[in-house]
């Protein structure tokens, strides 16, 4: 599982900065979803090839009597779902009253704390430092966020403490790794449901459970799949239990833990904006993906027309995916997406031997040669496999740096095609040898 970094701090401090370091690949997945207030923002952060989570709160004011209810339960829902928190306070500023407030908030949370003394440049780190030993969360931090100072450093402490679960053990035997996700009611636990009851389904015990989703291991036709259920079907048969709350984290853990994501949509609905950010998300982990348009039963014709041309307009970028069009409630449609989830898996973990792809390229590149640039003709000269789910392929050469754009997508449309793959988005790195 990722570990999962929240910052917390009131505002000012330079959480927005911190976050943007952390996160420097892409922007924030800003979280525009259902119980989640707009200024919380989830992103994907790295050091060396450790990944993890930064949920950047934003919520806390630590005003006493502003404090907003609402902003400071979400913050705290993302307080419990994390790891560790980096508690942010001013190296400029000293203690301010706020800080105490929250340090209070942060000690009932009973949650891994680095007190992180932000705003440190130009002043000398010890000085900077002794005054907020008073907060009380050991020895504090220094950083310049805003110039990349300590930053690196911090999260190296950070990650350290964290566990660090080896993923090989942890997969071992769990098949097809299938996480189920979607907006809130669009049909996740009835999908589930479906997907479990299918005749020939073996069901295991559960075998654990990791942050708030649950792992339902199971056989089907001879082939073993671990569904990763983020709507919690089986808690819900607790009646004493309510209605799962949504969580991000949890949706964005599942999907860095599955093999193939189905992500789930209310074709009644239409294709949301919220499902447009989930589905970026998937894309950008590079995991297989499916999608089913649910609740297909009894909509007008018209409906259906308009939800397919919709696909056709927002979806463009998933046009390597398999969309079914399925009824959770009534079963139509939802065995045959079993063929769709094994071709994604299928082509996500394919392998390939260098001399082929090595082959391929000298094929592609024979039928329809790389430009010449400022005279001198771009070589490609072999390409090997560089990963899986998503695959990668690495193309080797002389000046691939000059590629066009145009030619690119020819040799990577070709790759796709005589491969063969569906189902997962593939990536194309281009190396220059001279
Ligand atoms: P947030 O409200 O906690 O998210 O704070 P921001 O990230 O928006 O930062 C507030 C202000 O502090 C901005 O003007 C930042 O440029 C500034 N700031 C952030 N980090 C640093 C730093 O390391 N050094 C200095 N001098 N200013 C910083
Ligand atoms: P979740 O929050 O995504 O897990 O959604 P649920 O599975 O709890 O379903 C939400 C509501 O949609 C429930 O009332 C379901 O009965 C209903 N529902 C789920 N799938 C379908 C479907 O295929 N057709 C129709 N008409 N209703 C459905």
């Amino acid at each position: 599982m990722l570990p999962v970094i929240a910052l917390v701090g009131r505002p000012n401090v330079g959480k927005s900065t911190l976050f943007n370091r952390l996160t420097k690949t892409r922007d924030a997945l800003v979280a525009d979803m259902p119980g989640v207030t707009r200024d919380r923002k989830y992103g994907e952060g790295k050091a060396g090839d450790k990944a993890y989570i930064v949920v950047d709160t934003g919520g806390i004011t630590g005003d006493e009597h502003g404090l907003d209810y609402e902003m400071a339960r979400q913050s705290l829902q993302a307080i419990e779902e994390a790891d560790a928190v980096f508690f942010i306070v001013d190296g400029r500023a000293g203690i301010h009253p706020a800080d105490e407030l929250i340090a209070n908030y942060l000690r009932k949370a009973e949650k891994k704390v680095f007190l992180v003394v932000n705003k440190t440049d130009g002043l000398d780190p010890d000085v900077a430092i002794s005054d907020f030993f008073a907060v009380g969360f050991g020895h504090p931090l220094a950083i310049a966020a805003a110039h990349n100072r300590g930053v690196t450093s911090l999260v190296e402490h950070t990650l350290a403490d964290c566990e660090d679960l080896d993923e090989e053990a942890r997969h071992k035997d769990s098949g097809v790794r299938i996480a189920i996700v979607g907006r809130p009611n669009v049909g996740k636990s009835t999908l589930v449901n479906r997907l479990l009851g299918e005749d020939r389904v073996v069901v295991f015990d559960e075998s654990g459970t990791t942050r708030d989703s649950v792992y339902i291991p199971y056989e089907r036709d001879g082939q073993k799949y671990t569904l990763i259920d983020t709507a919690g079907v089986r808690r819900r048969k607790n009646v004493t239990q309510a209605v799962e709350k949504f969580s991000i984290i949890k949706t964005l853990q599942a999907i860095k833990d599955a093999n193939v994501v189905v992500v789930v949509v209310d074709a009644r609905q239409g294709i949301t904006d919220q499902d447009l950010h989930m589905m970026t998300f998937v894309l950008d982990t590079g995991r297989a993906v499916v999608i089913a348009l649910n609740k297909w039963d009894g909509m007008s014709e018209d409906q259906k027309k308009e939800v397919k041309e919709q696909i056709q307009r927002r979806l463009e970028f998933l046009d390597f995916a398999r969309f079914h069009f399925i009824s959770a409630l009534h079963g139509s449609g939802v065995g045959e997406m079993y063929a769709s989830v094994d071709e994604a898996y299928e082509c996500a973990m394919a392998k390939w031997p260098t001399p082929r792809l090595t082959r391929l390229l000298e094929d592609i590149t024979a039928d329809h040669q790389p430009p010449l640039v400022a005279g001198r003709r771009i070589k490609l000269r072999y390409a090997h496999q560089g990963g899986s789910n998503p695959p990668i392929i690495v193309i080797h050469g002389n000046q691939t740096n000059q590629l066009p754009i145009s030619y690119k997508r020819y040799l990577q449309n070709k790759f796709i095609k005589v491969l063969k793959i569906r189902g997962t988005p593939m990536r194309f790195e281009f190396k220059t040898n001279d």
